[in-house]
């Protein structure tokens, strides 16, 4: 009798958008393993007993998406930096049956920007704007790429001021007035104002000549922030499916061992947005969600 698959899962609250149960069976299709991976609609009060009886029936990892990935840093015996730096945690398994976490989000982003996209980080100015989860969830990767600095703007001023004192040495909060007058390398949008298209107050001289433009939200029609930033004069403009698929391959690495090529992947998505994901849930916003 052969073994039963081994069972994954993304949990969050809402969860039908979710393109990882797809991502992750390319993946195992890729490197011949058999898994099965769900999505787990879990409410709040739910959350962490959810996540108790999943690993207590053999459960062999967990992605965590909104609004859990702070609680779920709470319920970690272990934390990989990243994830103990940012207090977000979006990747869980066991070692030695004690709760582990991850924030993969970090690593998906830069890989994107830096490898996928060839836009250096190193030694260059970051503009980020948004001072949430997202945010706080890459700072620490975005970090140890040693960029010669990072400005956070936030609609709501203090929780900018608040990341920026965790991160002290190597973030600073700045209002727009403060940005007045400052050029930037690389500037990416942090906000879920692109899932309302809304466009957060930017302005075409922040663009440094070459200047690269992400937005985190990935969506088979125009995000009006990249189309801002085409419009200003951006030497690149680029969606975050690309972090998407990134940040599941590496979940995906540290539950298996075994690192997907994530080249196919995004491009399979890209080609088949509308039919394989939003399309084929029924929910013509899907595309827009978060992950
Ligand atoms: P969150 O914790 O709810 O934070 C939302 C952030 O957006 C806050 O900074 C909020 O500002 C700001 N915001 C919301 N509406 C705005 C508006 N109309 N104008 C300006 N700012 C606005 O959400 P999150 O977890 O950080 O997620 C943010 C985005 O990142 C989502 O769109 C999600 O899809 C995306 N994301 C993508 C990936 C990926 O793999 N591609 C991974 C993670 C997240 P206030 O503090 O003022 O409310």
């Amino acid at each position: 009798m052969s073994a039963a698959p081994a069972r994954y899962a993304v949990v969050g609250n809402p969860i039908g958008h979710s393109k990882s149960p797809l991502i992750h069976s390319l993946f195992a299709r890729q490197t011949g393993a058999e898994i099965s991976y769900g999505k787990e609609l879990v409410s709040e009060p739910d959350f962490a007993a959810f996540v108790k009886t999943f690993f207590r029936n053999g459960g062999a990892g967990l992605n965590v998406t909104v609004p859990f990935k702070q609680h779920a840093h709470a319920l970690c015996g272990r934390l990989s930096d990243n994830a103990a730096r940012s207090g977000a945690v979006n990747t869980l398994y066991q070692i030695d049956g004690r709760l582990a976490g991850a924030n993969t989000d970090g690593i998906g982003l830069v890989r994107d920007i830096r490898d996928n996209l060839a836009c250096e980080i190193r030694g260059r100015r970051i503009l980020l704007l948004g001072a949430g989860g997202a945010v706080r969830g890459v700072l620490p990767a975005l970090e140890k790429q040693s960029p010669a600095r990072m400005t956070v703007w936030n609609r709501t001023a203090e929780r900018a001021t608040e990341l920026a004192r965790e991160f002290e040495g190597s973030l600073a909060a700045a209002s727009l007035e403060e940005l007045r007058g400052k050029q930037f390398d690389l500037i990416v949008n942090g906000t879920s104002g692109s899932l309302e298209g809304c466009l957060p107050p930017v302005d075409a001289a922040w663009l440094a000549p070459g200047c690269c433009v992400y937005d985190m939200v990935y969506a088979d029609e125009e995000i009006v922030f990249l189309r801002w930033a085409r419009e200003a004069g951006a030497g690149l403009a680029s969606d975050g499916l690309g972090m998407l698929v990134e940040q599941a391959a590496e979940s995906f690495h540290i539950w298996r061992g075994v690192r997907p090529e994530t080249g196919p992947v995004i491009q399979r998505l890209r080609n088949g947005v509308k039919t394989d994901l939003g399309g084929s849930q029924g929910d013509s916003a899907t595309s827009l969600r978060p992950e």
